[in-house]
């Protein structure tokens, strides 16, 4: 595991996660690394999972140290792989002492009519999107249960609430969450733990990116007509929903003024599922 520790003192006065310890998969890019930026902004240190390139990983989390003077660590953990969870999860706890707060956030998607879609396809999305927060949250919630405190933000969708075509593995991954995310709530709810969903509609990241050809060429249509006509078709605002908008909820849900707030999956999609 990388790490960069930078003194907290100077920083750490008045900001309200200031001695959390967190951990953020799929923190390279995206979401992820709007919720990892807020959360270290808000005072807390920080464990950032993802794949690609360890140089890229260490200027990354060497920058948010510098920033907000917190510890930052790197972990290149495969989310498919229950035993690499379960060795970031001992590596977390190792250089923070603790995981106060997980976010279950990596994710991947695949785009295709479910009669050619690709078997494997289907296994790799179920285990990134939905095992995953299994055996992360399995992992870190006897330490919350010992601690009487702990907060689990699953990285969900508007797609854990309605159905798009050819998303069969994502749709029902992400159904799986929102149910994962209410069980656990139900058995951890007198222990100070919350876990909750967030549902984002549209965000223009890397993920969505690279669907537009392949939603083109599955609808018939042109990349434009994609971004027009599809996917700011189902958000009434018409905009796409920003990192930082899901960065700031994710730190409200890490807050003490959030602590009855669980089980619940939290659309933030402009909209979309209110039609
Ligand atoms: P992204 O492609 O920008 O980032 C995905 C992150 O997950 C990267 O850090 C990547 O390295 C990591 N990742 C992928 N596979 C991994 C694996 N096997 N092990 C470890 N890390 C892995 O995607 P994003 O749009 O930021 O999506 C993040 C989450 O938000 C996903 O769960 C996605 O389903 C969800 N989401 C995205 C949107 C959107 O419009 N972008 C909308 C709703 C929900």
């Amino acid at each position: 595991m990388q790490k960069a520790l930078i003194s907290a003192s100077a920083h750490e006065h008045g900001r309200a996660l200031a001695g959390k310890a967190a951990l953020v998969t799929g923190a390279t890019s995206g979401i992820g690394l709007g919720i990892a930026t807020a959360l270290a902004a808000a005072g807390a240190d920080v464990v950032l999972n993802g794949l690609g390139d360890a140089a890229e990983h260490r200027n990354l989390i060497e920058g948010l140290a510098a920033e907000h003077g917190i510890r930052t660590a790197f972990s290149g953990a495969d989310m498919s792989k229950p035993d690499e969870i379960a060795g970031m999860i001992a590596a977390a706890t190792d250089e923070l002492g603790k995981v106060d707060i997980l976010v279950n956030n990596a994710g991947i998607q695949h785009v295709e009519a479910v009669e050619t879609f690709p078997p494997q396809k289907w296994d790799q999305i179920i285990a990134v999107n939905l095992s995953a927060a299994f055996h992360t949250i399995r992992g870190v919630v006897p330490g919350m249960k010992s601690r009487g405190w702990g907060r689990i933000i699953n990285v969900a969708s508007a797609h854990a609430l309605v159905a798009s075509p050819f998303k069969s593995a994502y749709v029902a991954a992400k159904h799986g969450i929102a149910g994962l995310t209410k069980t656990v709530a139900l058995e951890t709810a007198e222990h100070g733990i919350t876990i909750n969903a967030i549902c984002p509609g549209y965000v223009l990241t890397p993920l969505v990116e690279r669907q537009i050809p392949d939603t083109a060429r599955a609808r018939g249509l042109t990349p434009d007509e994609v971004v027009r006509d599809v996917l700011l078709k189902a958000q009434p605002t018409r905009k796409f929903v920003t990192t930082g908008e899901i960065g700031a909820l994710a730190v409200f849900l890490s807050s003490d003024a959030a602590q009855s707030i669980t089980g619940a999956a939290l659309p933030v999609e402009g909209g979309w599922t209110a039609q």
